[in-house]
């Protein structure tokens, strides 16, 4: 058992993320000044001190008998007007200290280093925007102790993305529309969905119900010269509804947005057993570009062990109808570290999409999420050992660089399996303009529907608005122009009366 002693500050909470990196939060414990220490194998001291010219940040491995064996320290000496900048600083400092420190005994369990509950691809923006060499981000990313590969995965996506967040690029919205029905639910599920055989009767009213609300938006937004021109349609599974109702809601959406404007337009067909001949035919007659296959492995076994109704097969004879409909993208989802997976059989499952040759392909790795049935029902069994999950990384990013995919996107989650990234590859020119602008927040995204968000970004001051609609279905069909009414105000907070 490990003590961790925090002296001389607060940030328990920042201390403890770290700690994380290197312990199981049953090897350690926090404690304070007056605790008895002698039966900890060591312990970690943790100090903010003030000294004349500002503070040091000093982390101290202590042994059993308290001897000091190790030191860790960072001192900050600028002077800052702004007191929240200076409070992020210290503790940007201290966890630097805290991490050096930790790794003196023990190998960290992240390659991200310091980095934990950030956007890592965000920080290089800001480098960016600021007109900072690449050279300058990665010394800074370094201090943060970040691996030299995570340095380079991540400054290649930044100026990868760059022309999708820069100038121009910036002058159009987003809008999200959430289909919030699936046949079955997957057991690492974590999104709101609705099941389709209890709740399916409500559809009808539901889109009804999210065209009145684009509309209202979209007459709103024409006042000040705004348009959307990238459109994406989510779930839970969109291609739950019938090729009638997918024509009802994409038509009308094209009756009610100018998609002259529009650069991508996806629709997340997810599962395979929704797909069929009669939806991708409305799907290209309404003039979508990308569409999203998710086969998530391609090991059947695993498919049943986590609640899909489809085999590995299916997924295939389903792209093959999508293919003969020749969308500019077509998008696969998989899941590194489900289940009992061996590294052959992941290895297998990043075979077999990359054979198919889609134009994007997104690899998750589980993320273990509290709504999640696996979290609910204490389902670890169906959470992939960290070491294969690893293995299979360094596989896929091998075999993508050898098949001409390139890294276009990445975000982190937290309680992922092995710390890792999701990343989302594409072949070149074929990155997915919306997944850029949902990760790096810098763009505005309406979101429409039971359990979609908003992300109302206001540049200049660096900061985005949340604005969330219910995810309870019956509670958005039971009061939904209320929320629109709100979301008008947070829209009406960004572009004016
Ligand atoms: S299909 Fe997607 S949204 Fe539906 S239950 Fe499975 S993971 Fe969740």
């Amino acid at each position: 058992m490990v003590g961790v002693k925090i002296i001389g500050h607060d940030d328990v909470y920042e201390c403890a993320l770290i700690v994380d990196l290197f312990y199981d939060k049953t090897a350690y414990q926090v404690i304070t000044d007056s605790e008895v220490t002698e039966h900890f194998e060591h312990i970690i001291e943790n100090e903010y001190i003030e000294i004349p010219t500002g503070m040091r940040l000093e982390t101290r491995i202590l042994d059993d008998k308290g001897h000091v064996t190790y030191v860790s320290q960072r001192e900050m000496t600028e002077q800052f007007e702004d007191v929240f900048e200076r409070r992020a600083i210290l503790k940007r400092l201290n966890k630097v200290t805290l991490y050096e420190a930790l790794s003196s005994l023990m190998p960290s369990k992240s390659k991200w280093g310091t980095l934990v509950g950030i956007r890592p691809v965000k920080i290089v923006h800001e480098f960016l925007d600021k007109g900072e060499s690449l050279d300058r981000v990665r010394a800074y990313l370094k201090e943060l102790m970040v691996s030299e590969e995570k340095i380079d995965l991540v400054t290649d996506i930044a100026l990868r993305e760059r022309p999708f967040v820069e100038n121009e690029a910036m002058e159009g919205l987003s809008l999200y529309i959430s289909i919030p029905f699936c046949p079955t639910r997957c057991h690492y599920c974590s999104f709101p969905s609705n099941d389709l055989t209890k709740k399916g009767k409500h559809i009808p009213e539901y889109l009804d119900h999210l065209l009145y609300e684009v509309e209202a938006i979209v007459d709103y937004l024409n006042t000040k010269g705004k348009y959307f021109d990238c459109v994406y349609i989510g779930g839970g599974t969109p291609s739950v509804l019938t090729a009638e109702q997918m024509d009802h809601l994409l038509k009308g959406l094209r009756d009610r947005i100018d998609f002259s404007k529009v650069i991508e337009f996806t629709f997340e067909a997810g599962r395979p057993d929704m797909v069929s001949y009669d939806k991708l035919e409305v799907l290209k007659a309404q003039g979508v570009t990308r569409i999203c296959l998710n086969p998530q492995t391609f090991n059947d076994r695993t498919l049943v062990q986590v609640g899909r109704a489809h085999t590995a097969d299916e997924f295939c004879e389903a792209f093959c109808k999508a293919k003969e409909f020749d969308f500019e993208s077509v998008n696969f989802d998989l899941i590194l570290g489900l289940a009992d997976e061996s590294l052959e059989e992941m290895k297998e499952s990043i075979d077999r999409a990359i054979l198919l040759e889609p134009e994007n392909i997104t690899v998750h790795t589980l993320a273990v999420k509290r709504a999640s049935q696996i979290n609910e029902f204490n389902e670890s069994h169906l959470i992939g050992e960290k070491n294969t999950v690893e293995e299979a990384i360094a596989y896929m990013y091998d075999e993508m660089a050898v098949a001409g995919y390139v890294p276009y996107y990445m975000y982190r989650q937290k309680n992922m399996v092995g710390n890792l990234e999701n990343v989302g590859f594409c072949k070149e020119g074929k990155e997915a303009v919306y997944n850029i602008r949902m990760m790096e927040e810098r763009h505005t995204i309406v979101a429409l529907g039971a359990g979609a968000v908003s992300k109302i970004v206001f540049p200049k001051e660096n900061r985005f608005e949340r604005h969330a609609s219910p995810k309870g279905l019956e509670v958005y069909l039971d009061n939904h122009k209320d929320y629109l009414e709100k979301h008008m105000i947070a829209l009406k907070s960004k572009f004016g009366d």
